[in-house]
């Protein structure tokens, strides 16, 4: 049984595909197109869509849920690791893929499940999904190529370009035929997109996608994917300029690997992560970084209250702290556990918002 594989590299500033790679056969019209042609299941490559409407409803990446299985109607995913902890920020949850903290997100409100689906199908999405808690963790199958499609949105602050690879059609005497404008939506609040981006950029820094950092040094975002047994692996992801998806598995759906070489991380990764190195350097593409937008900000977070499940922001005697990002309108409360004689005057205190 042959290994399959589908990679596809598109710039997200206006949907044009730059790099089609269906398939082992090279010649048009033969063999099957494995970024155009299959559908199969994201897996963990699906998550973003989940941590997308939870930004966008207001938590911050500092917010924390806690990373115990849980029960849902039945639904019972475990962590891949089967490691589980106490309460557990956004951030280190989708750094580390962890199952029941983006399960947590559609079974809690806050990712409902219809939510994510009207989001990933304005993002780029045409696949039929399944409004069901278990979205969160992949199980509504795409095409490669829809998929880093819908990360390109991400990539080009909230704006979707459809994929387009012609760009027009001439006559033999260069007259003009047909010419073929990109088409384009704002499908995310540019806030939204600039934290997901950055939570994603955890992702590769430090978290499952940290691989790509052997050969690229770019900025740079994504998500691993791995589903069930191994039956595919998945990394897509995107710097400013350009945003890649690999899929790897097999036409047979009965065929998986066999080990943990099916991981996203170790058969997928890889080929994102050379292709990169390779076009940054041939390209000779300028140094570009992700840019926050105006209203989102960093604040410090009371590490305690991180800890205790209710993520607030830190006074000034707050033990501990870390920094991370909000949406200014969407501020959390400040920290009560600390504020020892500190005198608040009652037309400082925030009032009861979001969270
Ligand atoms: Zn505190």
């Amino acid at each position: 049984m042959t290994i399959q594989t589908g990679f596809v590299v598109i710039d997200p500033t206006n949907g044009e595909i730059r790099a089609m790679v269906g398939g082992q056969n090279q010649n048009f019209g033969r063999g099957l197109n494995h970024v155009t042609g299959i559908k199969r299941q994201p897996g963990s490559a699906f998550k973003p869509f989940a941590f997308a409407v939870a930004i966008d409803n207001g938590y911050s990446p500092a917010f924390t849920l806690l990373n115990q299985k849980f029960n849902f109607n039945g639904w019972s995913p475990d962590n891949a690791n089967a490691d589980y902890s106490g309460y557990m920020t956004l951030r280190q949850g989708l750094a580390n893929s962890i199952n029941v903290i983006a399960g947590r997100l559609t079974i809690g409100g806050i990712a409902p499940p219809n939510q994510v689906v009207k989001f990933a199908r304005r993002m780029g999405i045409k696949s039929e999904l399944a409004p069901y808690p278990s979205i969160a963790l992949g199980t509504s199958e795409v095409t490669p190529l829809e998929l880093t499609s819908a990360y390109g949105t991400i990539a080009n602050n909230g704006v979707h370009f459809t994929p387009i690879s012609i760009l027009r059609i001439e006559d033999k005497n260069g007259i003009v035929i047909a010419d073929f404008l990109p088409e384009y939506k704002e499908a995310l609040n540019s806030q939204t997109a600039a934290i997901l981006t950055d939570m994603m950029q955890d992702v590769v820094n430090y978290g499952t996608g940290a691989g790509i950092r052997r050969y690229f040094h770019r900025p740079a975002a994504g998500k691993t994917g791995t589903t069930q047994d191994f039956a595919d692996a998945w990394f897509v992801g995107f710097t400013p300029q350009l945003v890649g998806g690999v899929w790897v598995g097999f036409d047979d759906h009965r065929i998986k690997f066999t080990n943990w070489y099916g991981q996203g991380a170790k058969a997928a990764l890889p080929i994102w992560a050379k292709f990169m190195e390779k076009a940054y350097k041939e390209l000779d593409l300028p140094l570009k970084y992700f840019n926050l937008p105006s209203g989102v900000e960093a604040v410090n977070f009371c590490v305690e209250t991180l800890e205790l499940g209710d993520s607030r922001i830190a006074g000034t005697n707050c033990p501990d702290v870390i920094t991370d990002l909000v949406m200014n309108k969407y501020m959390p409360q400040e920290c009560e556990l600390h504020k020892h004689g500190v005198q608040i005057k009652p037309e400082d205190k925030k009032g009861d918002i979001g969270w």
